[in-house]
């Protein structure tokens, strides 16, 4: 087909004039007026191979950062045109720190190109992908309320957005690090009634609402009942994230919020619910029991054993409580696959979490059983024969050795091998200064565990050195903003 001759000419290295020639003639030929797709020729650079990444987060953003781009003609495909600090995603939503210091912008490198775009489809054979530009939720609001049921590839663009069409792109060596979506279990009203906590955009969504309950709370009309239902904070999930959640919210509660809300502070409930019979399931025990007694000291309600059977505007259902009454539900219940990882069929997945099985050199495997080896497959999306956690530090040293595994095959040398996670254990903020931080798996350095002040002392030395830039080093010192 005339999209797969085009392809190979963009994979097989140099070709000649005349041989580019009529690749352009083809392309330009696609992208004629009427064509739904539009084919990006290959880089003029012939001498470098094309590695597209798919996704800007912990896993696609090192590789970025690490892979030799003067030897790759690199591109980035990733609706977000920036790298989220997600273990500071809970300090954004308060306001702890300004959220501009969780975030790295892609364009910071000149020597790439970068689609703000949606991967759609993958076509391994040909080594392509279809891709829709994610240009702003706003955009695709406004064209999908111009066009009634409107799916991806039925959206036709508009005078204000030309660019608003799907694409092709072709690859040598794709990296597929485009992460999981938040897990709902199929529980009705969550996504419209509650907030997930993945994503800046999210943070800063929380954080309007968290104000806003308070000055709805304020309003002279409000009754009684209806005040205290609003300054209701409920969490559901007991793992790290909702943990941290907790804590913030519970040190801007009884700090800037009850100097601002005086008679307000006495009526803010937070109470987490979990299906488990407690929290943080993950951490050592003796761990966990040291944040479930802070938090019960504090007044943070936990109720483990709690089935969640649906969320209501206001209100959620709960199988052994009936009706609960909120004015913020904060929701973080696992993951869930990658819309992209679902729409791959002819690769082998995980019985469990459905993410992509890879060898140690990340390369995902064929239902018939071959390896790809010009595809790799890191992060959340990707699961490894020996199972690890999905978390930042398993994506972040997997794309620093894939980043290997690519550099020495550009510069020809001989490749690093399979990869070895090494742990370096986990940590939680419980606010007030105090964090807990469970290294009794790790194989280097010290054993076991720390808590309180020592161990926020940690949390935050570890985010510090590992926040990228040295203008977010800076920014990280203790801000709070609280403006909406
Ligand atoms: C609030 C929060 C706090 C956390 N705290 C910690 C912590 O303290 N320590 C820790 O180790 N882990 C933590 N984690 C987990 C950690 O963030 C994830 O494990 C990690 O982000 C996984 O990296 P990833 O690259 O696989 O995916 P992500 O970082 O999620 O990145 C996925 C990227 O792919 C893009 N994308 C999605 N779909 C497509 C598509 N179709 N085409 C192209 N691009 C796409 C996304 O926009 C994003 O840029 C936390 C997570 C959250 C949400």
């Amino acid at each position: 087909p005339m999209l797969g001759t085009t392809a190979t000419v963009a994979r097989t290295g140099r070709p000649s004039p005349r041989s580019a020639a009529t690749s352009a003639l083809r392309t330009s030929k696609l992208t004629s007026p009427g064509s739904s797709a539009r084919l990006f020729s290959s880089s003029p650079r012939w001498d470098k191979q094309k590695l597209v990444i798919l996704g800007s987060g912990w896993g696609g953003y090192e590789v970025l950062r690490k892979v030799d781009r003067k030897r790759y003609d690199v591109t980035v495909i990733s609706p977000n045109s920036y790298f989220a600090f997600t273990p500071l995603l809970a300090s954004a939503s308060v306001g702890t720190i300004d959220y501009n210091s969780a975030l790295e912008p892609v364009r910071r490198f000149h020597d790439i190109t970068y689609y703000q775009a949606w991967a759609d489809k993958v076509d391994f054979s040909r080594k392509q992908l279809v891709c829709m530009p994610a240009t702003g939720s706003s955009t695709r609001k406004r064209i999908n309320a111009s066009i009634s049921d409107a799916t991806d590839s039925s959206i036709q663009p508009t005078a204000s957005f030309p660019g608003y069409k799907p694409f092709e792109i072709s690859y040598d060596k794709l990296v597929i690090a485009v992460g999981c979506y938040s897990a709902t279990f199929g529980i009705p009203g969550v996504s419209a009634n509650g907030y997930f906590l993945k994503d800046i955009r999210d943070s800063n969504k929380i954080r309007s609402r968290i104000l806003e309950c308070f000055e709805l709370a304020s309003q002279p009309t409000v009754t009684d009942v209806e005040r205290r239902n609003l300054l209701s904070f409920a969490i559901v999930g007991g793992g790290p994230t909702g943990v941290e959640f907790a804590g913030e919210l519970h040190d801007l509660t009884t700090t800037e919020l009850a100097e601002a809300y005086p008679k307000l502070s006495r009526l803010v409930n937070i109470t987490i619910y979990d299906v488990a019979p407690g929290i943080l399931g993950s951490f050592d025990k003796s761990l966990a029991e040291y944040a479930t007694a802070k938090f019960v000291r504090e007044g943070i309600q936990i109720k483990g054993s709690r089935h969640v059977t649906a969320v209501h505007e206001g209100y959620l259902e709960i199988k052994e409580e009936g009706k609960v009454p909120f004015g913020l539900l904060v929701w973080n219940t696992g993951l869930a696959p990658n819309p992209l990882i679902q729409s791959i069929k002819e690769l082998q997945k995980d019985e469990k979490t459905k993410s992509l099985k890879i060898n140690d050199t990340f390369n995902p495997v064929t239902n018939e059983g071959k390896e790809l080896k010009d595809v790799f497959v890191i992060g959340d999306a990707s699961a490894l024969k020996q199972k690890l956690p999905a978390t930042a530090q398993v994506a972040s040293q997997e794309a620093h050795w894939l980043s290997k595994i690519l550099n020495a095959e550009a510069r020809g040398q001989e490749s690093p091998g399979g990869f070895t996670f090494h742990n370096r254990g986990t940590m939680a903020y419980l606010g007030d200064w105090s964090a807990i931080l469970d290294r009794s798996q790790v194989e280097e350095g010290p054993k076991g565990e720390l808590t309180g002040r020592t161990a926020w002392l940690a949390w935050r030395s570890a985010y510090w050195l590992q926040a990228l830039s040295f203008r977010n080093r800076v920014s990280l010192a203790y801000v709070r903003d609280l403006s909406s």
